[in-house]
């Protein structure tokens, strides 16, 4: 699949910003944030690291996509704007009904001519069933079927390479996890001295640990994931993160939500406090994009 007319629109590398924030224990580190969400105005940005192989290496004779997402997706987004733009039919399956309330992202999908199949939540869960898929394949044959989030191994190549647009010098990068793909594609690249910090957006404790090994190439130690910042679950937003996002937005250059930005950089804030890292550590935060999802 030829995604060239895409890669054209996009601002790789994306910048790497210092970060300054007034917060307690801010002085003892060095702080940057490497601000994936500007590689595109519209396509999130870990999920066009995610899609970017897995959509090049497809055959052109792929004859559309499917995939799967909640109401507010930034994958489907993504995906949907992705296939809109190059001309590919799009089927996103998604999770409940919201035909007499479509959520902004589901008005962009309609928008851009996706074709919209609502499931309940039982047939949702059968999104990574094998027998599901087989039968979703006879259902569009000749269409590549890609999981939730766009989160399978071809996926980590795409993500790696923001690895590769950071210095060497750098101690440690830190993002959330939800499926784990975007944390695996960072562990692939570390040099050995490097590692990484997963902020675990949902409460997983041991799942996204398994998730993030399971995709990865080799086993790695130097990675980990902090689960004290799910913040009550995925999509939880509790007032003091919400008040804590818009309190950020309004004094910092560069906005955040409550998804996932907003829990890891409520995180750092809470372990810069807590001392939990090294005198000196050169510190980079991934921005993964998704203020669409906010809206
Ligand atoms: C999907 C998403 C994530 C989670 O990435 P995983 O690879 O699923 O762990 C993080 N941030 C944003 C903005 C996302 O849209």
């Amino acid at each position: 699949m030829n995604v060239e007319k895409i890669e054209n629109t996009l601002q790789l590398p994306s910048p790497i910003v210092p970060f300054t924030p007034d917060w307690e224990g801010v002085e003892r580190v060095s702080l940057s944030v490497k601000r994936d969400d500007l590689i595109h105005p519209v396509i999130s940005g870990n999920k066009w690291r995610k899609l970017k192989y897995t959509l090049g290496q497809a055959p052109s004779s792929v004859r559309g996509i499917v995939s799967f997402g909640g109401g507010y997706s930034n994958h489907l987004h993504a995906l949907g704007f992705v296939c809109h733009s190059l001309g590919i039919a799009f089927n996103a399956i998604i999770r409940g009904d919201y035909t007499q309330h479509p959520s902004p992202m589901i008005m962009d999908l309609m928008r851009w001519n996706v074709h919209i199949t609502y499931v309940d939540r039982k047939t949702y869960a059968l999104r990574h069933d094998d027998n599901y898929w087989r039968r979703l394949q006879l259902e569009y044959p000749g269409y590549l079927i890609v999981p939730e989030g766009g989160s399978q191994v071809s996926a980590l190549r795409g993500v790696a390479e923001l690895v590769t647009e950071l210095d060497d010098d750098v101690d440690t990068i830190i993002a959330p996890v939800a499926s784990g793909a975007t944390l695996a594609g960072i562990v692939a690249q570390l040099q050995p001295k490097q590692k990484a910090l997963g902020i675990g957006v949902l409460k997983g404790e041991g799942y996204l640990e398994s998730l993030v090994s399971t995709l990865l190439p080799t086993p790695s130690t130097n990675w980990s994931v902090n689960h004290d910042y799910h913040c009550g679950g995925y999509a939880k937003i509790p007032l003091y993160l919400a008040d804590f996002c818009a309190s950020f937005n309004a004094v910092m250059p560069f906005r955040i939500e409550g998804v996932y930005s907003g829990k890891v950089f409520w995180a750092l804030r809470e372990m810069l406090a807590q001392g939990c890292f090294e005198d000196g550590e050169r510190i980079v935060i991934l921005h993964t994009g998704g203020l669409q999802g906010a809206r």
